[in-house]
């Protein structure tokens, strides 16, 4: 089995991990992303946090 290792699990990581997984064959590609959290807040999305508080 072949291993593919991304470090970093936020925009750039998760990204990549799906764009990949879809692109390998699943039965010859291993892929682990590796994060010092284990959720991923998409920061775009704070702006949309700060309407709604704002409003
Ligand atoms: C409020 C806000 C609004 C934004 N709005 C926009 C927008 O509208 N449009 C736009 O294009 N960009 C926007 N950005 C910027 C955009 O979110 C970032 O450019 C993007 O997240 C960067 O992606 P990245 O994968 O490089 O880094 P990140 O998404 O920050 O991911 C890096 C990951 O690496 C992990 N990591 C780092 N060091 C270590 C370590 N030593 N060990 C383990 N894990 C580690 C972190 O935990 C993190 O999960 C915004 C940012 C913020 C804060």
């Amino acid at each position: 089995m072949k291993k593919l290792v991304i470090l970093g699990a936020g925009t750039g990581g998760t990204i990549m991990a799906n764009k990949m997984r879809k692109a390998l064959d699943r039965d010859e590609w291993d892929i682990t992303i590796i994060d010092q959290f284990k959720t991923h807040y998409y920061q775009p999305g704070f702006f949309i946090l700060y309407i709604f508080i704002k409003i």
